[in-house]
């Protein structure tokens, strides 16, 4: 049984994300999840970036092939990325010249969904003694 952290009040099954003796936030909220994922993500692909998506995904082909490939005596063809996939990979990766608008558009839509997030937070929090 979930006790809340704050004021010690047995938590009932589904009631949401505040303590209803108290109003303490306990559970993170599903939108606030979804916030932070866009945000890992987005920071992920950030990471990449820096690191060179070229670089990285050579690599990874490279342990595919070590591991997968070669022990099967396949012959698959090279790393190569071509035509819509090539403009995707860019859009998403970003390239030297270019920054990963890929990434940068989760970090904001995580942003976006993080203020959505707050606003559904403080809404519970100003409803939670009256319903309580
Ligand atoms: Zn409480």
């Amino acid at each position: 049984m979930a006790v809340c952290p704050r004021c010690a009040t047995e938590l009932p099954e589904g009631y949401g994300s505040v303590c209803p003796a108290c109003g303490f936030v306990v559970r993170i909220p599903g939108v606030m999840k979804l916030a932070l994922t866009l945000l890992a993500a987005g920071f992920a692909v950030a990471i990449v970036w820096t690191v060179q998506a070229d670089t990285l995904f050579g690599w990874l082909w490279g342990m595919i092939n070590a591991i997968i490939a070669q022990p099967l005596g396949l012959r698959p063809a090279p790393f190569e990325l071509t035509g819509v996939l090539k403009v995707l990979y860019d859009f998403l990766f970003g390239t030297p010249s270019q920054p990963p608008w890929g990434g940068v558009l989760l970090i904001a839509a995580g942003i976006l969904v993080g203020f959505a997030g707050g606003v559904v937070l403080r809404r519970a929090e100003a409803g939670a003694p009256s319903s309580a």
